[in-house]
């Protein structure tokens, strides 16, 4: 979404008048609770410095052991294992889902050792995970759950909105997410939570004094500026989200040999991708012939563990012990432009391209 600039000066001069700059002010407070009337009555949402730092400030609430282990999934965006990695915690990768492409339930008990202190799950693309597993699982052996919403944004499962699952949920509002601060993040914790984990966010200080391990993880006034701003455009784009979503699905639907990346039954759709499942040498050939046509596709993501990662040696726990599907999986999703100003010419134009190359 774009600002509209006027708007943006107003919010920023109210900003300048009170001389206010971060550290909870007027603009942050109003962000922060325009964003926890979003939740359930039961969760309140915490702004932070960036997703990742949600990511971080929500695993340093379980009160972790350094060096224990967090399961995670491959299939996902940088931050979600390097935010483990900073928080002196270890990274195991598990198998995921090959239909939701979310972390699979029984390849995270295989990967539960007596170090492993936390799960973070990822709603990959939109996804939701599979929460009741995972709630189950957490229960049995005592850890910390965490979930990355960074795709997530405004979609529910069973009702709920997403973050209501878990101890925390991370969600980001950099740049390229729905509703965005340039930089930033949130997370979603219970009520219960929210002071200890504002304290976390702000050095552990409480009225002025160390209490608890913290760092600075706030956001800006003039950042929570640009999230204000573009609040009251969200409903029109989330609608017009929904709407091209219809439209991919009409125009793409009967292609012979083309699968649609499909939710679980009970969630609302992914607003922030529209992803589609091809053998990958399709997918490469599908995403040079939108290139030519200057339609921007996106191959999300590459693997996070494996060669050339930060996590060279790393292999993927899987239920059966049997080879992972997560990097053939991976290379199957090619996401299509997913915003406001797809026009519907610009949708023909896309299945044009998808048919050809589907020949
Ligand atoms: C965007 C994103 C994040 C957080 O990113 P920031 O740029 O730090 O806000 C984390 N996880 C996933 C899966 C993401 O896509």
């Amino acid at each position: 979404m774009s600002p509209d600039p006027v708007r943006l000066a107003e919010l920023m001069a109210e900003a300048i008048a009170a001389n206010w700059f971060s550290n909870g002010g007027a603009l942050h407070m109003q962000l922060e609770q325009a964003l926890t009337r979003r939740e359930a009555a039961s969760d309140a949402a915490s702004l932070t410095s960036s997703g990742t730092m949600a990511l971080m400030l929500a695993l340093g609430l379980g009160n972790l052991p350094l060096g224990s282990e967090v399961i995670t999934t491959p299939l996902s965006f940088a931050a979600t294992a390097q935010a483990i990695a900073w928080s002196g915690l270890r990274p195991v990768f598990a198998d995921v889902d090959a239909e939701m492409l979310t972390l699979c339930p029984r390849a995270v008990q295989a990967a539960i050792t007596p170090r492993t202190s936390a799960i973070l799950p990822v709603h990959f693309l939109g996804v939701p995970c599979d929460v009741a597993a995972m709630a189950e699982i957490a229960k049995q052996h005592g850890l910390w759950l965490v979930y990355d919403a960074a795709h997530a944004f405004d979609v529910s499962f069973g009702g709920q909105p997403l973050g209501h699952y878990g101890d925390a949920a991370a969600f980001s509002l950099h740049a390229t997410k729905i509703l965005h601060t340039g930089e930033g993040g949130y997370v979603v914790t219970r009520r219960g939570q929210a002071q200890a984990f504002r304290r976390m966010r702000n050095f552990g200080l409480e009225a002025g004094k160390p209490v608890g391990m913290g760092l600075n993880g706030k956001l800006s006034e003039l950042q929570a500026a640009l999230g204000l701003t573009l609040l009251p455009d969200l409903a029109s784009e989330l609608q017009a989200r929904a709407a091209l979503r219809r439209s991919y699905d009409a125009a793409l639907g009967g292609i012979p040999g083309l699968r649609l990346h499909a939710t679980r039954a009970e969630a609302s759709d992914s607003l922030g991708y529209y992803a589609l499942r091809l053998a990958p040498d399709l997918r490469a050939r599908l995403h040079v012939a939108l290139a030519e046509s200057r339609i921007i596709a996106r191959d999300h993501f590459p693997i996070l563990c494996g060669q050339g990662t930060p996590w060279p040696d790393a292999s993927i726990v899987t239920a059966e012990g049997g080879p992972a599907l997560a990097p053939s999986l991976g290379a199957q999703v090619l996401c299509l432009p997913m915003h406001g100003r797809v026009t519907a010419s610009d949708v023909k134009r896309i299945a044009v391209v998808v048919r050809s190359v589907m020949q």
